[in-house]
């Protein structure tokens, strides 16, 4: 006997019992990106290795641990299932020369693979929503995305996210800022664990990135990327708190918050609940000023963000005590050579009106059929006998409230059933 055929550690299948959740939120947010002007681009789950180790950087946890890459052992090229958005929107942005006519607002979502630890809220196949807004170059575009995120968590219902801001500066004051990292992390070398002193040289800022409790001292300790900021990098930092203020989206500046890629530059944000653990960040982003030219474009400044579905998702079900809604509007029942011919007919009148329905198939008693429409989850039974289909009638019969059934032609039938507020 073989073993049984699992699906792979933290690639996880979505049931059909957690179908709404996600069908509420990609409906949200179609109409959310609608609202902003932002248009939508489907982008290929495999890209060339080279794309990643070029844009995301060398020395970050995603290139040196998290990648699923292999060779394609047809042509021997390099792929890497795509860990994240961004880089493949640029790509596609240049290939197609989409930053001719100006600049662009793009939206993506889809699968997104990353070889880590699974558990709640992070899986190795997972899921994003991301925009990108590209050739922007002033703070009004750091803000409206940030309001834009806010209004995203209103519409869904959640309201206990909070935003965390900070600043990168451009290349020189991160120079100068790294210096003064590696000397202080220097001091406290004994109390670096492998992955900081592996990057101490490398890649000093990650160490702030650190999510290991014992690094936390040194870390708190260190000293601090705002206090190198350029005066161009202030400023429109600056403006951003600003926009913020004015339109009344309240922030904490978080001096150590750097993003786990390399792209980022200038202003850098978190969304962040309290409520998932070391899972907390829902949605993070920030401007990529330097992020075209390095995939082979003419510079271009840019800002996005993305945010990770399963983790609001699972904020929303907590929220509404994982009750899932309705699964369809009726369940026809139906015994009798009449009644289930008549059953179809009234079924496909339904149907056209708008409501969903089940059409009980597989024959049974009256009784074993009311169960399963009971168990189906529907609101209302229609019972068809062939009494009623003598009449061209159905009885109606709410499932979810202690209710008689009422007796009605098709057409009383829809008012009805609209007035029961469907
Ligand atoms: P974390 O610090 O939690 O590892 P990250 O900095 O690696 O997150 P980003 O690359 O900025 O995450 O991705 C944006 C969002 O995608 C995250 O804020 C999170 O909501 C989601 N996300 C990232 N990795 C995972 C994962 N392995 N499983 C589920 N969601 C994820
Ligand atoms: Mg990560």
């Amino acid at each position: 006997m073989s073993d049984k055929i699992q699906a792979i550690r933290g690639m996880n299948d979505i049931l059909p019992e957690d179908a709404h959740w996600w069908d509420f939120f990609e409906e949200t947010v179609k109409n959310w990106l609608e609202a902003y002007g932002y248009r939508t681009i489907r982008l290929p789950i495999l890209e060339q290795t080279a794309l990643f180790r070029r844009s995301i950087g060398e020395v970050t946890d995603i290139v040196e641990k998290e990648m699923y890459t292999f060779e394609d052992h047809l042509n021997g090229e390099n792929l890497t299932l795509r860990p994240e958005g961004t880089a493949s929107c640029v790509r596609a942005v240049l290939q197609h020369n989409l930053l001719y006519p100006g600049p662009l607002r793009l939206a993506y979502s889809g699968p997104m693979f990353r070889h880590e630890r699974p558990q709640k809220g992070r899986y190795r196949q997972f899921h994003q929503v991301g925009v990108e807004a590209l050739g922007f170059e002033g703070p009004d575009m750091d803000g409206e995305q940030i309001v834009m995120a806010s209004r995203l968590w209103r519409k869904l219902g959640i309201n206990d996210v909070r935003l965390e801001i900070n600043s990168l500066g451009d290349t020189a004051s991160r120079a100068r800022h790294r210096g003064k990292l590696i000397r202080h992390f220097e001091q406290h070398q004994d109390s670096l664990d492998d992955d900081a002193k592996r990057r101490l040289h490398s890649n000093p800022l990650r160490i702030l990135d650190s999510k290991n409790p014992a690094m936390r001292e040194i870390v708190e300790s260190a000293p601090k990327l705002l206090d190198e900021l350029d005066e161009d990098s202030l400023l429109h930092f600056e403006k951003l708190q600003i926009i913020l203020n004015e339109l009344g989206v309240g922030y904490t500046i978080n001096s150590r918050l750097v993003r786990g890629l390399d792209y980022y530059n200038r202003t850098v944000f978190e969304w962040v609940t309290d409520r998932l653990g070391a899972q907390g960040t829902v949605c993070a982003g920030g401007r990529y000023d330097g992020l075209v030219s390095q995939i082979g474009g003419k510079p271009t400044p840019a800002c996005g963000f993305a945010m990770g579905i399963e983790r609001i998702l699972s904020l929303i079900q907590e929220d509404n005590g994982g009750v899932s809604p309705r699964a369809q509007d009726v369940y026809v029942v139906h015994q009798g050579e009449k009644a289930s011919k008549f059953a179809v007919i009234a079924a496909e009148f339904l149907r056209d009106h708008h409501f969903s329905v089940i059409l009980h198939c597989g024959g049974g008693s009256f009784k074993s059929q009311m169960k399963k429409a009971d168990a189906s989850g529907s609101g209302f039974a229609a019972i068809i006998g062939d009494d009623e289909a003598g009449a061209c009638e159905i009885s109606l019969k709410p499932l979810r409230a202690e209710m008689g059934q009422f007796r009605m032609g098709l057409a009383e039938a829809v008012s009805w059933l609209r007035s029961q507020s469907i």
